[in-house]
């Protein structure tokens, strides 16, 4: 029987492949009393934990590099004999599933204590731990599932540690059930070009195995796909061949530049993306470059880091943006996990107020950085709330020697005071992400908000339009390096609203640069203002595609 789910597209692409679901986290074990024969229930353990380290070894064997090391050095850890013998002996308190939770808790917990390196192991013990039960129990081991063929991939949302394992080569598609447009699990979909649909609700229902036909525009999911799905993957590489190359500059109809840029994460991002023609970086989230790190990175580590993105590119420009931790994004070493409320926590710029002169060293490595290279370095702080707040961040930055400070405008309230805040600062990049998030009160995260955490929404559009026209009065340039610059419709309305630049995943470059360029600046702004005074998401969206037919001609 046929099922059809919808959720909302956010990155494009049609794909038709077999799903597999992600298994759900392994639940800690309810304690049992000790077991009636001990022996069995330790021989048990025995091949529980030979049966996970023999499926490590094989998955090792599939991958190269990095990845194989990762998977030996696990599978070593399931069958470490302490372990499995501190579990053994416990038997004779408890069942088994208990004494392996139990006894990897505490070798988690004591590796924790040492700090370091030894301390990050303490989750692959963790991960450890939940494959030897799932085996106890029965169940699928956790995490993203192994299959010899491409698959569609099928989960309530990702972590951030499994989306560090999402492999583009298997996973063609990925649809969440749940999970907002703008989540970090979307962004990572569009940084990688899987094709991704988030909120589609019921797609759980699909069984593991069944060919699926998803479509990352429309926002679709059809188990049982016949002819006139394969059509619309057909139509759908044609449109990959013609969107295969961009080289900038981006002009409009008119001849009017927009300088597209790229969101990148680290040095190998920032390669790929010179590569696809991207006018430099317009956002360099350096958090994602320590998101696995208890501790703060050095200076001479950061600066590594940072020289390796600024190398990427001979000329152009990269915008710097500082450690944006906090919320979605924690790191142990700035942000507090007790806070009731974190999206409204000490986040972001804020956190420079408890964890004195990290920002500073952090600012010292990005000089340190820039004076390796000859391309412009730009830095700017997130989660500005204040002109003050805008001022501080601009006095570190000259004292770091460092020539030009901005500001992300991702708080209402800096949209509002945006013509303040650029008397402080250089340039302002809207967070359409976190700007959608705190205009409408909805979680980023929560697929079930998901039609309010829409940037089409025209409260958003508003807000775009104010800042992008206090910038103008400023002669400041105003970009956008949110998810909204990604989608090729939303992109013409942001350059009508009055935005400067654009910045996306590079691979969201051609398409954006090919609908741009279809049309004139005096187009866009009417588009724009179609979409502004609409009175939804929904009529904002369909007012601005109505006046854009090369949208449907390519797909998207
Ligand atoms: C944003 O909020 O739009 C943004 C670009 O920052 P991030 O997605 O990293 O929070
Ligand atoms: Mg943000």
């Amino acid at each position: 029987m046929r099922a059809e789910y919808s959720g909302i597209g956010v990155v494009p692409g049609r794909v038709i492949a077999p799903a597999w679901i992600m298994p759900p986290p392994v639940a800690a074990p309810q304690k049992q009393p000790a077991p009636q024969d001990p022996e069995a229930e330790a021989e048990r353990i025995r091949e529980a934990s030979a049966a996970v380290h023999a499926q490590l070894r094989e998955r090792a064997e599939t991958v190269t590099g990095d990845a194989r090391d990762v998977l030996k050095a696990t599978a070593l850890m399931a069958k470490d004999p302490t372990l499995i013998k501190t579990a053994i002996k416990r038997l004779t308190s408890t069942d088994a599933e208990t004494a392996i939770w139990e006894v990897a808790a505490e070798t988690a917990a004591q590796l924790e204590k040492l700090g370091g390196y030894m301390a990050e192991r303490a989750a692959d013990v963790l991960d450890v731990r939940a494959r030897i039960v799932a085996q106890l129990r029965g169940v699928p081991a956790p995490g993203i599932p192994h299959a010899d063929a491409p698959f569609v991939l099928i989960a309530t949302d990702l972590a951030p540690a499994d989306t560090a394992t999402l492999d583009p080569e298997s996973v063609v598609a990925l649809v969440c059930a749940e999970g907002g447009p703008q989540s970090h699990t979307a962004v990572l979909a569009r940084s990688l070009g899987i094709p991704a649909v988030v909120a589609a609700t019921g797609v759980l229902d699909v069984t593991d195995e069944a060919d699926v036909f998803v479509d990352g525009a429309g926002g679709t999911i059809r188990t049982a796909p016949g002819a006139a799905e394969a059509e619309l993957v057909t139509a759908w590489q044609d449109t990959v061949g013609r969107l295969q190359t961009y080289s900038g500059p981006c002009l409009l109809k008119d001849g009017s530049r927009i300088p597209l840029r790229a969101n990148v994460g680290d040095g190998t991002q920032a390669r790929e993306a010179a590569a696809a023609g991207a006018e430099g970086v317009g956002l360099l989230r350096t958090e994602f470059c320590f998101l696995d790190r208890d501790t703060e990175p050095s200076v001479a580590e950061q600066t590594r880091a940072y020289a390796e993105v600024f190398a990427a590119f001979d000329d152009h420009k990269v915008v710097v943006r500082t450690l944006d931790a906090g919320a979605d994004k924690p790191l142990p070493f700035l942000t507090d996990t007790d806070e009731p409320n974190p999206a409204l926590g000490v986040r972001g710029f804020r956190t420079s107020r408890k964890a004195v002169g990290v920002l500073e060293r952090q600012l010292e490595a990005i000089a340190a950085a820039a004076r390796q290279s000859s391309i412009d370095v730009h830095v700017m702080a997130p989660m500005i709330a204040t002109a003050e707040e805008a001022a501080q961040f601009a006095g570190l930055v000259a004292a770091a020697g460092l020539p030009v400070a901005g500001v992300m405008v991702e708080v209402p309230s800096a949209a509002l005071q945006a013509g303040p805040i650029l008397d402080q600062v250089e340039f302002a990049s809207i967070g359409t992400n976190d700007l959608t998030q705190y205009v409408m009160a909805s979680d980023r995260m929560l697929g079930g908000l998901a039609e309010l955490s829409d940037p089409w929404q025209p409260a958003v559009l508003q807000l775009i339009r104010m800042t992008a026209a206090q910038g103008i009065s400023a002669e400041k340039s105003v970009g956008v390096c949110g998810e909204a610059a990604a989608d090729p419709a939303l992109a013409v309305v942001l350059v009508g609203l009055g935005v400067s630049s654009l910045s996306m995943a590079p691979r969201a470059l051609p398409a954006v640069a090919e609908v741009l360029r279809s049309v004139t600046l005096e187009q866009a702004q009417r588009i724009a203002e179609a979409a502004r005074t609409a009175t939804s998401a929904a009529g904002a969206k369909a007012a601005a595609r109505e006046q854009l037919p090369v949208l449907e001609d390519l797909g998207l």
